[in-house]
């Protein structure tokens, strides 16, 4: 089977080209189809010698995703569905900044990735693991997403969050691969400030993360402040209670300068107790993070409900009133995106 040429990085490349016994100058021009220029076909790569575009055309190939289906529109929020070349899906989803909202940042498009078809966490509230756990994503489908869904809308995206579907950091090579792809200024140049990891809570990885040399930005799905709360919502508790949390987070603030967020979704009787925002404001205060509050969005299937306007206003004043930044939107409609259970989150988590 051929190799992706968009699984490869410039070192890589340069050794293949070595085995091929061709000149490392030749990666430039062969990433620069790939990324800039966006050639769909080795062929089309004509500042390379007939020779050396059929020897790598006999052992590479540029297969993209193929993009099935899209919702929404143009100046909201565009959710495409991707083919897998095992017929597997993947969706990720394109969120322009609203200039009424953002003023100076309106030009902000980001996009939500997933990094896994399923996962394997299990938590109770949320549609991607419903389904368990089928695969991980190759790095080259990871960063084909970001190319993918800038060919589509003929825009550039200049912000990613890993929180589409699947657990980022159970699948921490291909991301990390794909990151160095998005990231290269040969690649799709996009800086590691701008692009934000969510995890349920995967400790070890936390700490891998933290000692990575990108400024990557990190959001923990912290949905509980106890132990209690957590371990009935999140299976991945059981492993990591909140205590082995807290410490990561502290091995992240030695490390890194770039402010971590806790997401906090409020389901009605399960997280929502005052007593629990009185514990998340200690939490939050210990890992000097902000708070991202997210009233629950319904799942087919699934029992849980959001509480009230006014409960959550209740819940977001203890945050406030003991000095947690925080934020909590409530806009209406929320069923508007009931088909994807988490794209309102996503937006959320984008618009930080
Ligand atoms: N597995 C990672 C990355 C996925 S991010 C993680 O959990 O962080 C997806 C985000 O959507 C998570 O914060 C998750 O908790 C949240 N989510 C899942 N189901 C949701 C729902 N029904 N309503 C609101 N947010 C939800
Ligand atoms: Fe997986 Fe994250 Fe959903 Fe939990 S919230 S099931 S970790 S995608």
């Amino acid at each position: 089977m051929s190799v992706s040429l968009y699984s490869l990085n410039e070192v890589e490349l340069t050794e293949q080209l070595a085995v091929l016994d061709e000149k490392s100058y030749r990666a430039r021009q062969i990433l620069d189809w790939v990324w800039n220029k966006r050639v769909e076909s080795i062929e089309e790569m004509t500042n390379l010698p007939a020779t050396l575009r059929e020897k790598l055309a006999a052992q590479y190939n540029l297969h993209r995703l193929q993009h099935t289906k899209t919702q929404g529109s143009e100046d909201t929020t565009r959710k495409f569905l991707f083919r897998l070349h095992d017929g597997r899906y993947v969706e990720c989803v394109l969120i322009p900044a609203s200039p009424a909202l953002y003023g100076a940042k309106a030009d902000r498009r980001t996009l939500c990735v997933s990094s896994q078809v399923g996962c394997a966490y299990g938590c109770k509230f949320c549609a991607s693991g419903l389904d368990g756990f089928t695969r991980n994503l190759t790095s080259d489908e990871i960063a084909g997403q970001v190319l993918l869904a800038e060919q589509i809308s003929g825009e550039k995206v200049n912000n990613i969050v890993f929180m589409g579907m699947g657990e980022p950091l159970a699948n921490l090579p291909n991301l990390l691969k794909a990151i160095e792809i998005i990231t290269a200024h040969w690649g799709l140049n996009i800086g590691a400030r701008h692009l934000t990891i969510s995890t349920s809570g995967l400790v070890p990885q936390i700490k891998k993360l933290a000692d990575h040399h990108q400024q990557i930005r990190l959001a923990i799905s912290f949905h509980g402040a106890s132990n209690e709360v957590r371990d009935r919502i999140m299976p991945v508790n059981q492993k990591w209670p909140v205590e082995d949390l807290m410490e990561a987070l502290h091995y992240w603030n030695a490390r890194k300068r770039q402010k971590l967020t806790l997401e906090y979704i409020l389901i009605k009787g399960v997280n929502d107790d005052l007593d629990e925002a009185r514990l998340l404001v200690k939490r939050a205060t210990a890992a000097r993070a902000k708070v991202n509050l997210i009233p629950y969005n319904t799942v087919e299937g699934l029992e849980w409900e959001r509480p009230s306007s006014e409960h959550c206003r209740a819940f977001h004043s203890i945050l406030k009133g003991n000095g947690v930044v925080s934020t909590l939107r409530l806009e209406k409609g929320h069923d508007i995106d009931a088909a994807c259970g988490q794209l309102r989150l996503k937006q959320e988590k984008a618009e930080q």
